[in-house]
């Protein structure tokens, strides 16, 4: 019963396998080499076949990009206190940089943005 509600839960965060060896990308992997190492493409730790991100899950990603200078011109015409904003722009940059490796899905090709 926990086992396959596990499997479900797995399932709806998009686990990332590597296309070549089907071993699996952890996010913590994806955000390091992609933010931290700013490598790209990434290698897979397992057989290091380069992995491109798939166009889709790219224009998903990018497309989360503009909300944060959204909220801070908002922020600034509607005269929020600095307190209130400061945290809210954490919060958000915070909820921002955990979803962005699990959008990311990773394929073995690099595909066309456009
Ligand atoms: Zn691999």
């Amino acid at each position: 019963m926990i086992k396959e509600h596990k499997g479900r839960f797995e399932e709806g965060v998009k686990l990332k396998f590597c296309p070549n060896c089907q071993s699996e990308i952890s996010r913590w992997y994806l955000f390091e080499s992609t933010l931290i190492k700013k490598k790209y493409p990434i290698q897979c730790p397992q057989c290091t076949q380069h992995l491109y991100f798939t166009a889709k899950s790219l224009k998903i990603a990018f497309s989360l990009i503009p909300i944060l200078p959204i909220v801070l011109i908002v922020f600034i015409v509607f005269h929020v206190p600095e307190k209130i904003s400061g945290l809210t722009i954490l919060v958000l940059l915070f909820i921002l940089l955990t979803a962005y490796p699990s959008i990311l899905q990773v394929t073995d090709k690099e595909e066309k943005l456009f």
